[in-house]
């Protein structure tokens, strides 16, 4: 999805996600027509008022009958641009989309109940906006309504709210005071906050800026396969970046050889070029002994190959790890064996260091580990190539954690 940008809404539980994702999409039109009046009709005949949350709900029971394609993205668009809202249910769910590479966010809006205030997961989620290094984030106050529209009560907010991301290096571009019930601020300003003279939530995501296209990267093709047909030997797998081309000079890491492109194929038809996000299949001039796990890079800019690394690891499995456990490392295709260290850890709600059990991480934490592997590992940092920045821990199976690569071989010492 090049041509949309993807933001991810996070906040508390009930501090408005789900009624800002309704409001978003009623205001741009973005709704199938008569959505709107079905929705209505239901919560009448439930003698409920009209509710933008129960259209989310709405969305949801469409999508798990499979009646709508897409699943966990929801598209509108202004005269700007197209965008992408990713749900982000759970702060779980989220970093485990993010780290696998099934949704890449490149922004946030942040929720927050104007009664309520900063609470737990507000915390934990700017928590991992930071570790994300997602740094476009829009703060909204939202729910203005409920408390009368009162310009020291948004402050009060704001000034928790930019105390708690400024401690984690996030500088929102904004903080808006909203109501989603009522759409002021969302698309359309209000009379009822003459106070407040920034933009609103969609002027400001059109003043967000959109990562350069993943085809502007330098060559990463991760080989997923090689398959052997009628005496060639195919390599499949898909373009993480860049572009690859008949004829281009590649050199395959770790093994450090290089060859020449000779063919491209998409669905068995010869193409010349292929782009960022494509699966396809190439043959290569040389005779290599190339396996699952090599990545084939463009000559003039190359990852490191390494066989340690400092990472910041986000434990998901109900199992912590303990030291000593056996772990196995994927990044795109490549997978290792490594041993672990944990350099620190921290509760992903509060922040505060937890200095106890330093041998192990639970599921509510996030820690900074040096990961040694047992054979060296082709990566890049997270901004400039996710794919090769990003990994999951898997044990027995099971996909335990996720991380993002900080630093290339270990720096840490000189730190700790
Ligand atoms: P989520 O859990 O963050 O997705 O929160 P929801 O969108 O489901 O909202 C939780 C409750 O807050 C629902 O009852 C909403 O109707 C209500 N709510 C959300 N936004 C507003 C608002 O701007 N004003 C008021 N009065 N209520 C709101």
């Amino acid at each position: 999805m090049h041509d949309a940008l993807a933001f991810v809404l996070v906040g508390h539980v009930d501090h408005g996600k789900s009624t800002l994702i309704g409001r978003l999409l009623y205001d741009t039109d973005s709704l199938a027509e008569g959505k709107i009046e079905e929705i209505r009709r239901t919560c009448e005949d439930l003698g409920r008022e009209m509710e933008f949350g129960f259209l989310m709900d709405h969305l949801e029971e469409e999508r798990s009958q499979g009646i709508t394609i897409d699943t966990a993205q929801t598209f509108f668009k202004t005269g700007r641009r197209r965008y992408v809202i990713i749900d982000a249910p759970g702060h779980q769910e989220f970093v485990q989309n993010m780290i696998t590479g099934t949704s890449q966010a490149e922004a946030a809006v942040l929720v927050v109940d104007a009664r309520e205030g900063v609470r737990e997961q507000t915390r934990r989620h700017a928590c991992i906006l930071s570790m994300l290094g997602l740094r476009q984030v829009i703060a909204v106050v939202n729910k203005m309504d409920l408390v009368n529209y009162a310009p020291y009560r948004f402050r009060e907010v704001q000034q928790d709210l930019l105390a708690c991301l400024s401690s984690m290096g996030i500088q929102p571009h904004c903080t808006i005071p909203i109501s989603a019930r009522n759409g002021e601020n969302v698309a359309c300003e209000t009379t009822s906050m003459p106070w407040y003279e920034g933009p609103t939530v969609l002027d400001a995501l059109d003043s967000l800026t959109m990562q350069g296209s993943a085809n502007d990267a330098p060559l990463r093709f991760a080989v997923q396969d090689v398959y052997r047909v009628k005496g060639k030997r195919i390599l499949v797998g898909r373009v993480a970046s860049g572009k690859i081309r008949q004829g281009d000079e590649l050199i395959f890491l770790p093994q450090d050889t290089r060859t020449k492109v000779q063919s491209i194929e998409i669905l068995w038809q010869d193409r010349a070029e292929a782009e960022a996000g494509e699966c396809i299949g190439i043959t290569v001039a040389d005779l290599l002994c190339i396996q699952r796990g090599a990545v084939a890079c463009s000559i003039a800019k190359l990852p490191s190959v390494t066989f340690t690394l400092c990472a910041n690891v986000f434990w998901m499995s109900r199992e912590p790890f303990r030291h000593g456990d056996s772990l196995t490392l994927r990044i795109a295709t490549q997978e290792t064996l490594v041993s672990i260290r944990i350099v620190k850890k921290m509760d992903s709600s509060t922040l505060e260091p937890i200095v106890d059990n330093l041998d192990q991480v639970r599921q509510t934490e996030v820690a900074e580990m040096v990961i040694e592997t047992q054979q060296p590992v082709v990566v890049e940092s997270f901004n400039d190539v996710p794919e090769l920045g990003r990994f999951v821990l898997v044990r027995h199976l099971d996909v335990v954690a996720g991380g993002i690569v900080t630093q290339i071989g270990n720096v840490t010492e000189a730190h700790h």
